[in-house]
């Protein structure tokens, strides 16, 4: 039996991209899912295709800047299921590349209340759950933009180096029994990206890490447009990232995938 089969897994930002992906790819493997988004028509029509092929799926809407909201993401999963696996942070808002002479500070706080924060509100949530069990799995998506700064980014790196700190301070606490993984990606081509190629750019919601998804809409410079816009001509698929995520989680259970860096082959940055 695979080591991911019969797993529970809650996954955020499961509504689109890299989120999306690894549901279906962890729905496939047999384990047992909740999805959590904002978006809810979106995870209606992801678990209707889950569990067409046979997959075991609930989804609850969740925003995960509210901490109250991510208590109940567990409390359902742990009334469905009647345990809690794994967590699979992967919800991420927005980042118009702005430099911090912009001053564009509700900007900053919805990066870090969505990013940071609810990295911190998922661990909070599992954590009481994954003790009394022995055992349990927390793996946080970070970023190329984690290990570098980009210009123009400061925050949304910032809340990507932070997520691998935290990442890494609740391995030192795992006491043999919490695993803790951090993903860090480089170009992925999520939703954002497909939107753009069609002209379709969502101008609100943009996924973060420079990508041609929203983001190079928002830029006004017509240089770094064409530059993110050839940087991301070389985005991976989304499963590329699934891929990682369902390889850390099939280890044994004495074994922690502590961090995967994954970059397109053609990446440079
Ligand atoms: P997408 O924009 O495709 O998806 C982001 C997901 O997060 C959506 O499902 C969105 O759903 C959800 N989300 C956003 N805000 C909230 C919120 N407040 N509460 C709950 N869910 C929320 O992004 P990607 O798939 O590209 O990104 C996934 C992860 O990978 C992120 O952590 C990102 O930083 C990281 N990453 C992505 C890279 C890329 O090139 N795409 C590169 C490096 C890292 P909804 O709007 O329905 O709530």
């Amino acid at each position: 039996m695979s080591e991911i089969e019969s797993k529970v897994v809650i996954i955020t930002g499961a509504s689109s991209g890299v989120g999306e992906a690894t549901a279906r790819r962890l729905g496939a493997s047999g384990a047992k899912l909740m999805l959590a988004a904002r978006r809810e028509d979106r995870l209606k029509d992801l678990v209707a295709a889950i569990k067409k092929t046979g997959g075991t799926v609930a989804y609850r809407v969740t925003d995960v800047a509210d901490r109250a909201q991510v208590q109940a993401l567990a409390d359902a999963t742990l009334e469905t299921y009647g345990r809690i696996d794994v967590l699979v942070n992967n919800a991420a808002s927005l980042m118009p590349v702005s430099p911090l002479d912009q001053i564009k500070v509700d900007e900053w706080d919805q990066m870090i209340d969505v990013n940071l924060k609810g990295v911190l509100y998922g661990i909070a949530a599992v954590l009481p759950t994954m003790r009394p069990q022995k055992s349990g799995h927390v793996i946080n998506l970070s970023s190329i933009a984690g290990h570098k700064v980009v210009l123009g980014a400061a925050v949304y790196c910032a809340t990507k180096y932070a997520v691998r700190a935290i990442s890494e301070g609740l391995r030192l606490e795992s006491n043999g029994e919490i695993r803790s993984t951090i993903i860090s990606p480089g170009a992925v081509a999520t939703e954002g990206l497909l939107l753009q190629s069609k002209g379709e750019i969502r101008s609100t919601n943009i996924s973060p890490d420079s990508v041609a998804t929203e983001l190079t809409g928002t830029i006004t410079d017509g240089d770094t447009t064409s530059g993110v816009n050839q940087f991301y001509s070389l985005a991976m698929d989304a499963d590329a990232i699934a891929r990682a995520i369902a390889y850390a989680i099939e280890q044994p259970g004495d074994v922690d995938v502590n961090e995967i860096i994954i970059r397109p082959t053609r990446q440079e940055f």
